[in-house]
């Protein structure tokens, strides 16, 4: 297993230095994975360094180290983001929806703005937002696809039926959806996406990565083996992470 989203600077920033990136190697390799992504927040894009994950990768030959960048997608930012993107040599790029206009909706600080929504009209705005970042074809990697049920608020109907033209557009583009653990964590207690929408990943053989979220090193690989036993009950038999752009499928 690799863990496609980890994030060594957190959300404090400073110095991305090979003592910072280190224990989340240390942790990936005790915790048994293959292979472990940097996709640090991409308002910290300035202060990745290639050179340092390349001398991590020197140093630890038997385990898979990747660089990627977790781009927090907004319309209109289309032109800023690609130029970010192409700055550096991501192994991929994953497209997050943290924001429903000016609103940080996944911050405990703005949860009281959840009431002046109907839920429903919520997830659906929602859902468009994740779908435009689909559509722009510059992030291989869909984050936390169902974040927006990060405080245990609901869908009251088929939610299958409004996830539905996203999924598609995914398959379209040939990206794949995170299984991400960090959920967990969260009030909502389970993974993104809920296990409807990653059956439905599966039927449409769209392929899925692992990822903890972790923000410090005790966090790679958090529930992954609670998580396992889970998807291989529902047929899954592969997952997937790319270097260099290119998608690599593996048993697991
Ligand atoms: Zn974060
Ligand atoms: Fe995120
Ligand atoms: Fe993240
Ligand atoms: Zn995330």
């Amino acid at each position: 297993m690799y863990d496609c989203h980890t994030h060594p600077l957190g959300h404090e920033g400073g110095d991305y230095t090979i003592e910072r990136l280190r224990p989340f190697v240390e942790r990936g390799m005790a915790a048994g994975l293959k292979g472990l992504a940097f996709t640090d927040h991409e308002w910290y894009h300035r202060q990745i360094d290639a050179e340092v994950v390349e001398r991590l990768r020197e140093e630890y030959p038997s385990f898979k180290v990747l660089l990627g960048l977790e781009v927090d997608y907004k319309p209109g930012r289309e032109e800023e983001l690609r130029e970010i993107i192409a700055e550096k040599p991501y192994d991929f790029v994953i497209g997050s929806v943290h924001h429903l206009g000016s609103w940080e909706f996944d911050h405990p600080d703005y949860r009281d703005k959840y009431n002046r929504w109907d839920i429903n009209a919520l997830f659906e705005e929602y859902f468009t937002v994740v779908a435009q970042a689909v559509e722009t074809g510059l992030f291989q990697q869909v984050g936390h696809f169902d974040l927006i049920k990060v405080f245990g608020y609901r869908y009251q109907g088929e939610l299958l039926e409004v996830v539905e033209p996203v999924l598609q557009k995914i398959k379209e583009q040939g990206m794949v959806v995170e299984v991400n653990t960090n959920g967990l964590n969260k009030p909502v207690q389970e993974a993104y996406p809920t296990r409807e929408i990653i059956q439905r990943c599966l039927a449409l053989d769209i392929p899925l990565t692992l990822s903890s979220d972790a923000h410090e090193p005790r966090q790679v690989g958090q529930y992954f083996n609670k998580i396992r036993p889970l998807l291989r009950s529902m047929g899954c038999r592969q997952l997937a992470h790319f270097e260099q752009k290119k998608m690599v499928i593996e048993d697991f």
